[in-house]
């Protein structure tokens, strides 16, 4: 029996372990020693401490993480997202020790992490990309000027190796350009060791649509719909939802075609999502995530796929085992990031969970590594489970998600469950297609409102 090593914890770790059930796999969790003795770790077949609770020293630590796969007999490495889930030297690493990783090789990574190479291949592909050159800015201030001037302000700019929100600026005019483009460079050499730069126009109130792509090493690749994640809050997601409301479904098919065209055309292997703004009926992309995402519930619960064991499927060599014309969706799905944090200041609540009620009923997925008697850890992300909800249409699936949210009850540590009923009931979240600034606009009205 082929063993899986998880490099990851929480929620996603517990995700992997039921795939690799599914599919008669061995799995064994990584571990840190902040994570020694939750729950869901029993649900492993073994369990390895991989390191202290710092993440560099544990789920970052790629000699600890080689170590418990030869430990433990595992010939293959899954990364969930976050932690090294994008790392193009982990992969290389995973490779050189005779392991496979399931994700697409360190090369492939390497050409996506670079956003401006990530344009290119792009462009090439026929894929829109937001209005802007697909190269990187020189240092020259009047052919920067230059370049804003044609693009038209507002510009971003932005590190091309750049993520998690980090390392991009907006300029308003040429005034603000020459000390705006001396920042972003700092940043971007000091948080991502690249100081390239490139620079997009500035889209005022678009929408972030996303597209799911899944492809195997014999050259088939599907994209298996779409998904809108615009209810951000500091460019961290807190609610998707599939499919995205309103959009023209032959614009989706045609991009989703194009994306997974473009899968082909660069070998991609593995789950994949291209991301997108979408702004006056058009889709402009951004940027390729070559991980598994938080929100893929939401896309298997429209499609009825296992998108996790899939990608073991074929990082494991096998082929898809769908076409395209078998991808069906069906009704509509919505996430709702529950976090063990302040629901008005945002601060992380680590601690005890005294008591957990989980809720479920006809459409409803809770995806928790937590329960009752549960420790939160401070060292890590607040994210504490994600309540999933079906429906046959996007208004089913609104009211089977309040009703979710209503019946679940986490006592002990503070919790965003009513945040997430209260911004179900927002008229404007409800009539669908807000934009990726309203739900700052919204916390914004409500801050006012209780001041
Ligand atoms: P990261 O990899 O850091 O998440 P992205 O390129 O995905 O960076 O951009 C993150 C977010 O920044 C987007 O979801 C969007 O909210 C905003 N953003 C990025 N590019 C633009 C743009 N050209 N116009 C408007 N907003 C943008």
């Amino acid at each position: 029996m082929e063993t899986v090593l998880i490099a990851n914890r929480g929620e996603i770790a517990l995700r992997i372990i039921r795939a690799c059930r599914r599919l008669g796999l061995r799995a064994v969790c990584a571990f840190s020693e902040d994570d020694r003795g939750a729950g869901y770790l029993d649900l492993a077949d073994e369990a390895v401490c991989v390191g202290p609770a710092a993440a560099t020293k544990s789920y970052l630590n790629i000699p600890a993480l080689l170590s418990a796969a030869r430990a433990t007999g595992a010939s293959l490495v899954h990364p969930g997202y976050g932690f090294l889930s994008e790392n193009a030297d982990f992969a290389q690493a995973v490779s050189d020790a005779g392991l496979t990783l399931i994700g697409p090789s360190a090369a492939i990574m390497r050409k996506m992490g670079d956003k401006v190479e990530a344009k290119r291949a792009m462009i090439a592909a026929g894929v829109p990309c937001v209005p802007g050159p697909d190269s990187v800015l020189p240092d020259d201030p009047d052919a920067l000027a230059t370049l804003a001037a044609e693009i038209g302000y507002p510009v971003i700019l932005k590190a091309a190796g750049g993520g998690g929100g980090r390392g991009m600026r907006v300029v308003q005019g040429e005034s603000d350009l020459a000390q705006a483009f001396m920042i972003t460079r700092q940043e971007a050499r000091r948080f991502f060791g690249n100081a390239d730069i490139y620079m997009e126009k500035y889209l005022q109130a678009p929408r972030h649509v996303e597209i799911q792509v899944i492809a195997d090493s014999h050259g088939h690749a599907l994209w298996l719909g779409d998904r809108d994640c615009s209810m951000q809050r500091r460019h961290q997601k807190l609610i998707e939802e599939a499919p995205a409301p309103g959009i023209d479904r032959a614009l989706i098919a045609d991009i989703g075609e194009r994306c997974a065209a473009s899968c082909r055309e660069i070998s991609y292997v593995g789950a994949g999502t291209f991301e997108f703004l979408y702004e006056n009926g058009e889709l402009y992309f951004i940027e390729v995530n070559t991980r598994i995402q938080v929100e893929h519930p939401v896309t298997e619960m429209v499609t009825g796929l296992d998108i996790v064991a899939l990608q073991i499927e074929v990082a494991r060599g096998a082929s898809l085992p769908l076409t395209q014309a078998e991808v069906r969706t069906f009704g509509h799905a919505i996430e709702c990031r529950i976090n063990a944090e302040d629901p008005h200041s945002f601060t992380p609540s680590p601690g005890h969970i005294s008591r957990m009620h989980v809720p479920g009923g006809p459409g409803i997925r809770v995806d928790t590594h937590v329960a009752t008697g549960a420790e939160i850890p401070a060292s890590y992300d607040s994210m504490i489970g994600k309540v999933i909800a079906h429906g046959a249409d996007r208004n089913e699936a609104l009211a089977r998600a309040a009703t979710a949210l209503a019946e679940l009850r986490v006592d002990g540590v503070a919790c965003n469950a009513a945040l997430h009923g209260a911004l179900l009931g927002d008229p404007d979240f409800r009539r669908g297609g807000v934009s990726i600034h309203h739900l700052e606009q919204w916390l914004a009205r409500r801050e006012g409102a209780d001041a």
